[in-house]
């Protein structure tokens, strides 16, 4: 098409989905019905600049849910809500080289390793401050609608079964109690993450999400600051350190960007000060990250020489 044509950013982009768009490597996410519902197909790209311009390629309009993509910004909230030392206190920012839904805490502070896996993204859940509930979920999607800049809602029926077979992350919201590294009744919480993980974005969103980082935390579709400069820091830190499940050192190491994933497919990158790079592709390898995310945030960091520790 035409502009592709005249924007060699867009053509290399269409180059590289076709490169990538017949792999059937990895798998979908089963452990709910839903999300194995699925389409293999799905597969879409976006880039969005810090100045708001957009670039994509594939199924960037398909819905999905946000899954652990969330635990980022939720903890950004968290940060914001209670200021660091408090934080500090709750969550430590350690990777923990287990696996996400691993039921362990740090051994002298009795704090999760990090935010990250499903432990500090609990607690950091509980951290979300407001009177009740219903304000505490209202200021939830409020937050995720200010940085996807339209209003967002949840899967209800991934939400249903996140809670029906959330008895892992129940226990590790028990035991984050029996710590006291939770204020609230572990359901309410619980409750609360589990919605947060249904909520519907699609690789748009995302990117634009990612962008919003890069770009100290406003928002550049709506000039909106949605979080302080000062968390968007600490949130950029843990997911370079832990953003990837077990794959993070790797990641970090290969990629070079503060990333995170999530098994719903979804991928976000972010290049600090210049742009967000979100890849959708629910075939996940078994470490839970998207085969195709992996290829193309790979690909795109060669080619455009996006590694952070490159000093050049
Ligand atoms: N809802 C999932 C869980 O907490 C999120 C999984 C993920 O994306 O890592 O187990």
């Amino acid at each position: 098409n035409i502009r592709a044509r005249i924007h060699p950013l867009l053509a290399y982009l269409q180059e590289v989905h076709a490169k990538y768009a017949d792999s059937r490597d990895g798998a979908l996410a089963d452990y709910i019905p839903e999300l194995s519902r699925a389409d293999p197909n799905w597969f879409g790209i976006s880039i969005a600049t810090i100045d708001g311009q957009i670039y994509q390629v594939g199924d960037t309009a398909q819905d999905f849910t946000i899954q652990s993509v969330s635990k980022p910004f939720v903890y950004g909230m968290a940060l914001q809500d209670n200021g660091l030392a408090y934080v500090n206190d709750r969550i430590g920012v350690e990777p923990s080289g287990d696996a996400f839904n691993s039921i362990s805490l740090q051994k002298d502070s009795g704090r999760p390793f990090n935010p990250m896996i499903n432990a500090g993204a609990i607690a950091s859940t509980g951290l979300i401050l407001g009177d009740n509930f219903e304000q505490k979920y209202s200021r939830l999607l409020q937050t995720f609608s200010d940085y996807v800049g339209r209003p967002v809602s949840i899967d209800e029926s991934v939400y249903q079964s996140e809670s029906e077979t959330g008895d892992r992350n129940r226990a590790i919201g028990y035991m984050l109690r029996n710590v006291k590294k939770l204020d609230s009744a572990p359901e309410e919480v619980l409750d609360l993450y589990f919605r947060q993980c249904s909520i519907l974005v699609n690789c748009r969103d995302l990117a634009v999400m990612a962008a919003t980082l890069a770009n100290g935390g406003v928002s550049p579709i709506t000039g909106k600051t949605v979080i302080d400069e000062w968390c968007v820091t600490r949130v950029l830190s843990v997911m370079s350190t832990c953003g990837m499940y077990d794959y993070s050192g790797e990641w970090i190491f290969r990629v070079g960007m503060p990333s995170k994933s999530g098994v719903g497919g979804g991928i976000i990158g972010v290049l600090p000060g210049h742009l967000g790079i979100a890849v959708f592709s629910p075939l996940l390898d078994e470490r839970g990250n998207s085969v195709r995310g992996i290829q193309v945030f790979s690909e795109l960091s060669e080619h455009f020489d996006l590694h952070l520790f490159n000093v050049n």
